[in-house]
């Protein structure tokens, strides 16, 4: 599994990629946030929208057609200012809204699209919360590779306290991930209905006794 922005998934990445999609499956996680060009480059600091789609554009219809390389699309939206203090089922379309912009604009991308997490401090936004019926159970430290730009492996990414565990540059990255004491660590007290302590500001994390969901709003 490979996170991205997008932004360094060039043509020679995508031939690269294709030569590992012979001996392994990839799952290839981009992180594109909607509902408009405009609210990605907003967001993702050094973004650029254009090369974004460019790049995927060429890496699916070069990838795409082969069965062990999966293209997804996750975008973290922030509530526009307009739809604070609305139901949950208007700011629901709003997030079916953006995954439909998406959708359009990658053809032969899975698109999920959730809120932006509300414990990352973001310039011009704050935290709101809306009642919610049930909460998402995490799954993330038993499925996901994650890899900072440097070659950090990184506990996840979602923790305002996340860890470098490693660096693909020296190691073997699923060795890593695979055998990392904390992470280990953190496993363990999940199914013993636990909460690590990178968790316990989280909205994914399984175990929250909120009744409310947090989401970052513009100001
Ligand atoms: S609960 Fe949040 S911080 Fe903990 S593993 Fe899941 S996504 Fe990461």
């Amino acid at each position: 599994m490979i996170y991205s922005n997008g932004m360094l998934l060039t043509q020679d990445v995508a031939h690269k990629l294709k030569e590992l999609s012979k001996d392994v499956t990839i799952d290839l996680l981009i992180s594109v946030d909607g509902p408009s060009p405009e609210a990605t480059e907003r967001w993702r600091k050094n973004s650029n929208y254009k090369t974004i789609k460019d790049n995927l554009t060429y890496a699916i219809k070069y990838m795409g057609s082969q069965r062990d390389v999966r293209f997804t699309l996750r975008g973290a939206c922030v509530l526009p200012s307009d739809l604070r203090n609305k139901s949950l089922s208007t700011i629901k379309q709003y997030l079916s809204t953006a995954g439909n912009y998406l959708r359009q604009d990658f053809p032969g991308a899975n698109v999920t699209v959730k809120f932006a997490y509300p414990d990352i401090e973001v310039q011009g936004t704050e935290v709101m919360s809306v009642e919610c019926e049930n909460l998402s159970y995490c799954r993330n430290i038993f499925e996901i590779i994650f890899v900072e730009a440097d070659g950090g492996i990184l506990d996840c990414t979602c923790s305002t306290v996340y860890r470098i565990i490693g660096n693909v540059l020296e190691e073997d990255m699923y060795d890593v991930w695979r055998k990392s004491p904390l992470l280990s660590k953190s496993r363990k007290m999940f199914r013993g209905a636990e909460i690590p302590h990178m968790c316990e500001l989280c909205v994914a994390n399984p175990y929250s006794s909120r009744q409310k969901f947090l989401i970052k709003s513009i100001k």
